[in-house]
């Protein structure tokens, strides 16, 4: 039995939804969504646990938006409450502001700096002389120095990515600010937000559309064969796999979650510790602080990084992007069929879900002129 219809989008998460919301309520074209896991919204799900309480089943999603245009797209499905990410590192006991900021810096060598080029000065003195820093240890110690890479960096990128910080990229490190003033927040963006009801409910509302059918349990490798598409197809999985890894595997870093719930309001302070130096978790997370939901139970959870399970982060070192380059010969092979392959796991790129959304709907422009020219 064939499986058909004018568009036919493979995986119901940010990207899928996204688009899926756009073509049926602009162009007016019937969409499947193809999803393999038991729910829609992709990593970003959220739901309720046995405690009532909302929870991030794909570890924290921190939202926050480079672009205002972003925001306002996501308004219509949502209400907002603030999103205040507050992060510490906890080394020897003690808790630092996570990004390094002033107060990491006078927290950690124990000194008071008047202005900003007295840190400044202070780390010219501290840092290693790199003139060209090729990886993320030269990119660091370049930066800070031996001490506060070794005591904030090192431990937790080995953790994190299983392998040497001289063989990630120096872009990995950079995506981590440093500040020279004491602002407290995790991420750069000014604009912070959570949707009040969760991300689920907000991308259960985006695809509310008669046009749009959602196919769950389902993975399009078994059924590809009985696909067929009038117009588009758009594919958000991962890209070796969809060519059959005619080339070889790409490598990706996966988590393992482990949840606890605690009959106590709060137990931590702050909503994420990281753990560079002790245990095998990276961090522990205490969702509650950025839901904000009013509860006598907390749940905490911690992450164990490995090889295997689910794609998480593209493994961007050298012989992964080599090979990343000729499978995307395929892809644009493939767009002129009219199939197109967006989002985190078919470019194989960390994207955080601000940046999906804003290059799906860049997407959907593109598509709306071909469609419009087709007719
Ligand atoms: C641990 C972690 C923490 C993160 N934290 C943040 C954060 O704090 N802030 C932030 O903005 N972003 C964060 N992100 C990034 C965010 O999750 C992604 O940007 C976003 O989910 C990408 O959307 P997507 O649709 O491209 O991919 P996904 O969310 O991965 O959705 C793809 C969907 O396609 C489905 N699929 C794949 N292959 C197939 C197939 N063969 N058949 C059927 N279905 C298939 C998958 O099951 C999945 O549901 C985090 C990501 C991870 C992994």
């Amino acid at each position: 039995m064939k499986i058909e219809s004018d568009v036919i989008i493979i995986g119901a998460g940010p990207v899928g939804c996204v688009l899926a919301n756009k073509i049926s309520n602009e162009l007016k074209l019937n969409c499947l969504i193809i999803e393999k896991r038991n729910h829609i919204a992709g990593n970003c799900y959220d739901e309720y646990n046995s405690k009532g309480l909302l929870y991030h089943k794909y570890g924290p999603h921190y939202l926050r938006f480079k672009n205002r245009k972003t925001l306002n797209y996501l308004s219509k499905f949502t209400k907002w409450i603030p999103g205040n990410y507050i992060v510490k590192s906890v080394i020897d006991k003690k808790l630092y502001p996570m990004p390094i900021n002033l107060e990491t810096l006078e927290m950690f060598f124990q000194k008071k700096f008047k202005s900003k080029k007295d840190v400044i000065n202070f780390l010219n003195k501290k840092k290693t002389k790199i003139k060209n820093p090729k990886n993320f240890e030269e990119f660091v110690l370049s930066k800070l120095g031996k001490e506060i890479y070794e005591k904030f960096y090192k431990n937790y990128t080995i953790k994190q990515w299983g392998m040497s910080p001289k063989k990630l990229s120096k872009e990995i490190a950079g995506r981590l600010p440093i500040r020279f003033n004491r602002n407290p927040y995790y991420v750069k963006e000014k604009l912070r937000f959570m949707p009040k009801k969760g991300f689920t409910e907000m991308f259960k509302k985006m695809i509310n559309n008669k046009k749009i059918k959602v196919k769950l349990n389902c993975d399009f490798h078994k059924i590809r064969n009985k696909i067929r598409f009038k117009h588009f197809m758009i594919y958000t999985g991962e890209p070796d796999r969809y060519f059959n890894f005619k080339y070889g595997k790409l490598d990706w870093r996966s988590l393992i979650f482990r949840f606890k719930n605690y009959k106590k309001n709060r137990i931590q302070k702050f909503v994420q510790y990281n753990y560079p130096n002790d245990f095998n978790f990276t961090r522990t997370v205490e969702i509650k602080h950025v839901t904000n939901q009013k509860s006598k139970y907390t749940v905490i959870s911690k992450e164990y990084p490995t090889n295997r399970g689910d794609p998480y982060y593209p493994l961007s070192d050298k012989k992964n992007l080599k090979l990343f380059d000729k499978y995307e010969k395929l892809i644009l092979k493939e767009n002129k069929r009219n199939i197109f392959f967006e989002g985190r796991l078919a470019k194989y790129k960390y994207f955080n879900t601000d940046e999906v959304i804003e290059s799906s709907l860049k997407l959907f422009k593109n598509l709306k002129i071909r469609y419009k020219k087709s007719k």
